[in-house]
């Protein structure tokens, strides 16, 4: 797809309009896929899935492959976490869950055998680190035996690091072991806020296995934080601000913590009273906006910042960035298989997820099947659609005749309903539309969601109650 001449030349830059956020902020999904995973169904099967890696087969496998791999293990619960994860001290549970993930891993290597190479890999949870360095030399070992791996240099390996799990040490041993990229849990430095949400993590601690990853020689080191915590106010979020920046991390997340204990129960264990208003968090998203900004990063998109030279912000510079399950990505075009429990694939036009607790995910294993539970495959609409929020999530913009070269429509006709909802949104100032080109605005950028969620033909069908947002967490 095009980049217009005035995005190749400029760094996207953000802006932040108060007003406007508080009147256009709702619920909505993040698109980290679309159709987004509650629109998968069990009609979906194995079967479906198989079909999907066949049909990559016959197109020649040009893409290269992307892994994930899930360890759902972590010693404690922060009370914020809403990821799919189990809580457990008793060790010999990783044991059990390597032996059938390694099953796993061989039933996908054998599918993708002759098949392109993997480009990417990443290690996501829970807690990877839950393993230990044995655990975890023993499973990249399996995974080298039926994959096959670019070169460490033209390869993106990360993995995802809980500062509380690792030594120095244990840093230097990940980047021998073959990961290049490494990022940090840090949500907040202040010891008030790290109380309130059961996760104590000495800021020296944090430090050290950072100064580590440097001294590794990771490729590009990464920090997640999260504001709208319980005891959060602009003060300690502007203290954790200015010690991020002096770590001089390459790229920065920045969660919205979504507070919703209907649907996740350990969110129940913080106090109500503990949280930020509305306002004070849009003071603190705009606090690190502007001190990010100031510091020399970029506003990627969604939650996340980088340093100018980071591959992602060079990726969306060339109009290369990519959008799937883990956020921001380079490599475009990859069949992404992943193993572990709950885990999301999206391989040709088809996103498939395993079973959801060990014992089904274990069950369909020992049975010699692939762990799916759930899935869609993607009409040529749903592929036209999700072509069209990853342009606007990656570079905020759409070139509306490099669309029509590429797929048998007509613009104007085919999103006729869309662009009179978009009027309004441009009315208000996100974005500028024109016969060649949708353009979001650098105030538009911070709702991009609201933007993409125009396009979103599941949530705008007449079945969709409105109640049924309430899934999702606010798009501010
Ligand atoms: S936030 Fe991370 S470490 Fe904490 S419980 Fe959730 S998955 Fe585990």
């Amino acid at each position: 797809m095009a980049v217009s001449a005035a995005h190749a030349s400029h760094v996207p830059t953000v802006q932040f309009d108060a007003a406007l956020i508080r009147k256009l902020s709702q619920q909505g999904p993040r698109y980290t896929s679309y159709p987004t995973a509650d629109r998968f169904t069990d009609q979906f099967g194995v079967g479906d899935y198989l079909q999907a890696v066949n049909s990559v087969r016959a197109m020649g496998a040009r893409n290269p492959l992307s892994l994930y791999i899930h360890i759902p293990f972590c010693d404690k619960l922060c009370y914020y976490c809403a990821c799919n994860k189990i809580i457990t001290k008793n060790r010999s549970k990783a044991e059990t869950y390597l032996t059938y993930l390694k099953r796993e891993i061989e039933m996908q290597g054998k599918l993708f055998a002759e098949m392109n190479q993997v480009e990417q890999l990443h290690f996501g949870g829970g807690t990877p680190t839950y393993l230990n360095d044995a655990q975890m030399a023993d499973l990249l070992a399996h995974l080298r035996k039926w994959f096959r791996f670019a070169t460490d240099d033209a390869g993106e390996y990360s993995i995802e690091i809980d500062p509380r799990t690792v030594s120095p040490e244990r840093v230097h041993t990940l980047r021998a072991q073959g990961f290049n990229r490494i990022s940090f849990g840090v949500q907040d430095f202040d010891p008030d806020v790290q109380k309130a949400v059961n996760r104590i993590q000495p800021e020296e601690q944090t430090l050290g296995v950072m100064q580590a990853a440097r001294d590794a020689g990771f490729r590009s080191i990464s920090i997640d934080l999260i504001y709208g915590l319980p005891k959060q106010n602009l003060i300690t979020m502007g203290q954790t601000l200015n010690k991020v920046v002096a770590a001089n991390p390459d790229r920065i997340s920045i969660y919205n913590y979504a507070h919703m204990p209907a649907l996740f129960k350990s969110q129940r264990r913080i106090a109500e009273e503990d949280l930020p208003s509305g306002e004070t968090k849009l003071d603190m998203l705009s606090l690190c906006i502007k001190r990010l900004t100031d510091a020399g990063y970029v506003y990627i998109g969604m939650d996340h910042f980088a340093k100018p030279d980071d591959d992602l912000a060079i990726a969306q510079r060339q109009g290369r960035l990519h959008r799937n399950f883990q956020g921001y990505s380079t490599h475009a075009e990859a069949e992404m298989v992943s193993c572990g429990v709950s885990a999301i694939s999206a391989v040709g036009s088809s996103y498939s997820q395993n079973e959801k607790t060990l014992e089904a995910y274990y069950e369909s294993i020992e049975q010699g099947e692939l762990p799916i539970a759930r899935g869609i495959k993607l009409s040529v609409d749903d592929l036209l659609r999700r072509i069209i929020i990853q342009m606007l999530m990656c570079n905020f913009e759409l070139s509306i005749k490099s669309l029509e070269m590429a797929y048998p429509i007509t613009f104007a006709h085919y999103f006729a309903t869309e662009l009179e909802k978009l009027r309004a949104l441009e009315q208000d100032g996100l974005l500028k539309i024109d016969s060649e080109w949708l353009t979001v605005t650098p105030k538009g950028r911070l709702l991009i969601r609201n933007i993409c969620m125009v396009f979103d033909r599941y949530l705008n069908s007449p079945r969709e109650a409105k109640l049924e947002r309430l899934k999702y967490s606010k798009t501010i």
